[in-house]
């Protein structure tokens, strides 16, 4: 079938939950992706910021082929060696003390949610403790994740969500303050926030906010799912302001491709949270994901990805500012590290299939919004292409 074929199958077989573009990828090499046809894209999505070490990695890759011939399931009834040592590592690089696997970034937040929940049960036996969540936030589709969403677009026709979640303000200490009762168990953001913007919390409101989590024995659970793995110059973004969460998820690039997610905690959270009974999986921390999560933490090390990060990151915010410079209808530039946003005057859609055409992979968040989340390998010449692509893209 050619890939015209693919598409039209595609359509009759799939859930229509997408608008898709009209592209079949069939590999990938480095920082460029080929379609079906054989063109060549250069990618400045990486999967929505999952793909940082590039695609065809060949350590990465023979590491999972390692495993996959060794084992790849055993059920969490056991131990497995990856997940030992997936784990030490990210307790190493995270400063957190306790990990939970999970399969996606949404489970990871679901899990973050039943812990602070738990806790809070723990200390008063009520049953009717409340999180405050951001306005524009984003932390996934299942519906505790899609409770604490600040978007109400994507709640609306699956009401009732998850009771006793109230919204605040991004970087405003007021709305927060305004929004804690005696209930108040959590306050969960992302650190960047990554679909609701490109928006990065302000390291006085993340300090501020802290302080009131310390004082009233709130949990601060910061989602580093999109911002996390490096991407802003820091392994995770909250290290940038040595605010430290209580529970932390992670996951996109945590696997680099294999689906896969965590919760961390403290251990202060560990020791009167989730216990035996609590919370399960059957998939989450399986030998083949803890064999990818070991070997890009151990990429990420060995090839100084966050170094690379933080050498490259003035270069493209240089560009785009350039870029902004020349296109009156570019209002603003948002975002942190290897996770920017171009703000428009007017809808990227046409932007973005022309850039496409042109050999460039972008997307949008919101619809007057461009996002680049490349993967982490980048080059500066990467960056000069998609310059030079986004250039001959606007305005047509
Ligand atoms: C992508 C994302 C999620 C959801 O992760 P999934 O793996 O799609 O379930 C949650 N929070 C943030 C910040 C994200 O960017």
């Amino acid at each position: 079938m050619n890939m015209r074929e693919y598409i039209e199958e595609a359509e009759s077989v799939l859930l229509h939950t997408y608008n898709r573009y009209q592209i079949v990828f069939d590999k990938g090499e480095g920082v460029f992706l080929y379609d079906m046809e054989g063109k060549r894209y250069l990618d400045f999505v990486a999967g929505i910021a999952v793909f940082a070490l590039g695609y065809h990695n060949e350590e990465y890759d023979n590491a999972l082929k390692g495993q996959i011939d060794k084992l790849i399931h055993t059920s969490n009834y056991f131990y497995n060696v990856p997940a030992v040592n997936a784990a030490r590592k990210l307790k190493e690089v995270s400063g957190m003390d306790r990990v939970f696997f999970t399969n996606s970034g949404a489970e990871a937040v679901e899990g973050a949610i039943k812990a602070a929940r738990k806790y809070a049960f723990l200390k008063d036996g009520r049953t009717d403790h409340e999180i405050i969540a951001m306005n524009h936030s984003f932390h996934g589709r299942t519906m505790g994740a899609l409770s604490v969403t600040g978007n109400p677009k994507y709640r609306e026709a699956f009401e009732p969500m998850i009771g006793n979640i109230r919204f605040a303000e991004l970087n405003d200490m007021e709305s927060v303050l305004g929004q804690v009762t005696d209930k108040t168990c959590a306050i969960i953001m992302e650190t960047v926030q990554g679909e609701g913007g490109l928006r990065p919390a302000k390291e006085n409101f993340l300090k501020e906010v802290k302080a009131l989590c310390e004082e009233r024995d709130i949990l601060l659970i910061l989602d580093e799912i999109q911002c996390g793995m490096g991407r802003t110059g820091y392994m995770y973004a909250w290290q940038r302001y040595g605010v430290k969460p209580d529970i932390m998820t992670t996951a996109k690039a945590l696997g680099c491709g294999v689906p896969v997610g965590a919760f961390l905690m403290t251990e202060k959270v560990g020791k009167s949270s989730l216990a035996a009974g609590d919370h399960g999986t059957t998939y989450g921390g399986n030998p083949l994901a803890c064999a990818a999560i070991e070997k890009v933490l151990d990429l990420f090390e060995k090839n100084h990805i966050i170094e690379h990060v933080r050498e490259v990151t003035p270069y493209l915010e240089e560009r785009l500012e350039e870029l902004m410079g020349r296109h009156g209808c570019i209002l603003e530039r948002r975002g942190m590290g290897l996770m920017q946003g171009l703000v428009f005057d007017r809808p990227v859609g046409d932007m973005i299939h022309a850039a496409m055409e042109r050999g460039l992979v972008i997307i949008n968040a919101g619809s007057n919004m461009i996002r680049l989340v490349p993967p982490l390998i980048i080059s500066k010449e990467n960056i000069d292409e998609m310059i030079e692509i986004l250039d001959d893209s606007i305005g047509s």
